[in-house]
């Protein structure tokens, strides 16, 4: 996303330069170049539209600074206007506290969650693991495998059926930890009895935080994913994973909206380590360079 993105606004910004005032042509022509790269990067229609009206307004109507030239005044408005589409950043504690993770399978979940562990225990924080994905094949043994390499205790009980009694059994097993981190089953689809589920796990867990986990290459269906998990838990925050692999990820965005929460974090590979921290500002500054 960042780089196709990037050069179509570098190369819009770049057409204001050298102008004495802002006219309303120059103005039409960089929305217009910005509308294209966000709809091709998969940002919803109804966001571009509302962000390009921002921009609009506000290149036109807002006196230009002292000293700043026209280039720079509608950048800066761009820049701020981008990073309000993207949320507020996003705190991450470093106190002990329990993180659920939700989203669909396939989405990034399992790995996520390691990566998380990955992340609090370089932080010096003792972390642990829950499985309670017994719906999907492997989910235990793949999230057993990331955690030992990085010597992070994990419980789950393939055997088990009933989610519940794993995830209460795994709250006394990590008692002692700081930071847990509670994988839940996903689904291929939105089904009613995924969706109860983690409201019945929620309501045992009582977890710091709820972080809905969405694949980049999603596209619109994040924000109906979103809509649905942010009414039964409510979301708190937003883990795009996969952005290595896919010029769009703006579909994501949607799930920021529809949650009206932040991006804490984006997966950017498969190795445990590849997981950012996501700051709106540095993320913007990157793209418009
Ligand atoms: P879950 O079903 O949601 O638990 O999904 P998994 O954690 O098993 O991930 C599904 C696939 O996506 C696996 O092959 C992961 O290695 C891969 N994956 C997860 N996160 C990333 C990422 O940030 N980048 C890339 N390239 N692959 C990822």
């Amino acid at each position: 996303m960042l780089d196709s993105l990037s050069n179509s606004l570098k190369d819009a910004v770049k057409k204001l330069a050298g102008k004495a005032v802002v006219d309303r042509a120059a103005v039409d022509e960089l929305v217009r170049d910005l509308q294209r790269a966000l709809i091709q990067a998969d940002v919803n229609v109804k966001l571009v539209m509302g962000l390009s009206q921002s921009i609009k307004k506000r290149a036109l109507e807002e006196e230009l600074p002292k000293g700043m030239g026209v280039r720079d005044h509608v950048l800066r408005i761009v820049y701020q206007e981008l990073v309000s589409l993207m949320g507020p950043e996003a705190e991450v504690s470093l106190k002990p506290q329990t993180i659920l993770m939700a989203g669909l399978q396939g989405s990034g979940k399992t790995t996520t969650t390691a990566k998380l562990c990955r992340y609090f225990q370089r932080k010096g924080l003792k972390v642990g693991a829950i499985c309670c994905d017994n719906f999907r094949p492997g989910a235990f043994t793949q999230l057993q495998t990331l955690c030992q390499r990085i010597n992070v205790p994990i419980y789950g009980d393939p055997k088990e059926k009933d989610a519940l009694r794993i995830v209460k059994n795994g709250l006394t097993a990590l008692r002692d930890v700081e930071v847990i981190i509670v994988d839940t089953a996903g689904r291929h689809a939105l089904e009613d009895d995924l969706i109860e589920e983690i409201m019945q796990i929620n309501a045992i867990v009582k977890p710091s935080h709820r972080w809905l986990v969405i694949d980049a290459a999603l596209g619109q269906a994040a924000r109906d994913q979103a809509r649905r998990f942010h009414e039964a838990i409510g979301i708190d925050g937003v883990v795009i994973t996969k952005m290595d692999g896919t010029a769009k990820g703006g579909g994501a965005l949607s799930a920021v909206a529809e949650t009206n929460s932040s991006i804490v974090f984006i997966g950017s590979g498969e190795t445990i380590d590849d997981l950012e921290r996501f700051e709106p500002n540095g993320f913007i500054s990157r793209m418009l360079g």
